[in-house]
């Protein structure tokens, strides 16, 4: 596959273009377009010659938008990304007081298995470089663009289990916090996982300030493996560890997120049990109404049981909110576009 430059840093894509024989000063011009989201063609202080001969070797933005749906509900953005291989990922461009963070796709599908998620329903086809993780950023902003806004935070939540494609992710978080790309700052950026411990370790050993979010939704074992395959390789003990070693080197406080399921996890003995569990512990607790995904036999809660649920953490003083819904109307859960989007192609 033809590199992408996208993905190199200043360095790096010094050593790449010197058989060109051109002055160093060039791959820091290059690597400032690349990462505000220009092509080769754009590049108007390199000489023509440089961009053509660039364009023959190279691939400068690896990802196109595809599809947009705007929700008519908050102003959501859905946007369904082409891949260079005819792959898509999804991602999704929220609009907050303080900012816009746009949601992230880190694998093409993702191997985890979880029952509620409908990403994981076909499996993992393939991990994303970190050129395409920069690349939707790059999308998100053209496109924001076009109303003065930018993407100022990020969340690695859209399809795919970032610690699982450790190396790529690491890559991507250097370069779009690099003060000469994007500039974004780690503590504005999310990653969520569903809990690989040894690798949330490592994590933690690059000394890289991002907040981390465990997927956690169960008090318990029992509950947890039901739910997500990965619980039958680790515990809730175990996973929670690796979280408070985190804590302990990044100093920042861990996300849990907790999608609330009828008749599965979401009574008031199980809000009782994860406080039980909590106790002591630097956290925050997101709660979040199961988006219903057909393909699947689980259902959301209402929002009295939102309410009586946080009432019962918050009554045990466990730090929780709710997080808000966003772009219901337009397929906002993760991996819902990307299976119309393969099931109409197929029909
Ligand atoms: N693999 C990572 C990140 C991708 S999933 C992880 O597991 O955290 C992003 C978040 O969306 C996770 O918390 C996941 O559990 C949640 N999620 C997936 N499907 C959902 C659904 N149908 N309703 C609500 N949340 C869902």
């Amino acid at each position: 596959m033809t590199t992408e430059l996208l993905g190199l840093t200043p360095e790096e894509l010094q050593t790449e273009l010197s058989p060109l024989g051109e002055k160093p000063f060039r791959a820091k011009q290059i690597f400032s377009w690349l990462q505000r989201g220009m092509r080769f063609s754009e590049m108007s202080n390199l000489p023509l010659a440089l961009r053509e001969k660039l364009a023959s070797l190279y691939v400068d933005q690896p990802v196109e938008i595809l599809e947009r749906h705007v929700s008519q509900m908050d102003g959501t953005v859905k946007l369904l990304y082409a891949l260079r291989d005819q792959n898509c990922v999804e991602g999704v461009v929220m609009r907050y007081h303080y900012g816009v963070t746009l949601c992230l796709s880190t694998q093409v599908g993702c191997a985890m298995g979880c029952a509620f998620c409908a990403s994981t329903l076909d499996g993992c086809v393939r991990s994303l470089t970190a050129a395409e993780m920069l690349g939707q950023v790059m999308c998100a902003d053209r496109m924001l663009a076009e109303s003065g806004e930018r993407v100022s935070h990020i969340v690695l939540m859209g399809s795919g289990e970032p610690l699982q494609n450790y190396d790529n992710v690491v890559r991507f978080l250097r370069l779009v916090s690099h003060p000469e790309g994007k500039n974004i700052g780690l503590r504005h950026i999310s990653l969520s996982t569903c809990g690989l411990p040894a690798q949330i370790r490592r994590l933690a050993d690059e000394g890289l300030p991002v907040t981390l979010s465990l997927s956690l939704h169960a008090p318990n074992d029992r509950i947890r493996q039901r739910l997500m395959p990965v619980a039958k390789r680790y515990t809730i003990e175990e996973t929670l560890d690796a979280c408070r070693y985190y804590l302990k080197k990044i100093g920042r406080r861990i996300i849990l997120e907790y999608a609330l399921i009828d008749k599965v996890n979401a009574d008031q003995a199980h809000a009782l049990e994860l406080a039980r569990l909590l106790r002591g512990m630097q956290c925050h607790v997101n709660l979040i109404p199961l988006n219903t995904v057909r393909e699947r036999n689980l259902f959301g809660v209402t929002e009295g049981q939102v309410t009586s649920f946080l009432n019962t953490l918050t009554a045990q003083h466990i730090s929780a909110t709710r997080r808000r819904e966003m772009g219901d109307d337009i397929q906002g859960a993760c991996g819902q576009l990307r299976q119309k989007h393969l099931k109409e192609q197929t029909t």
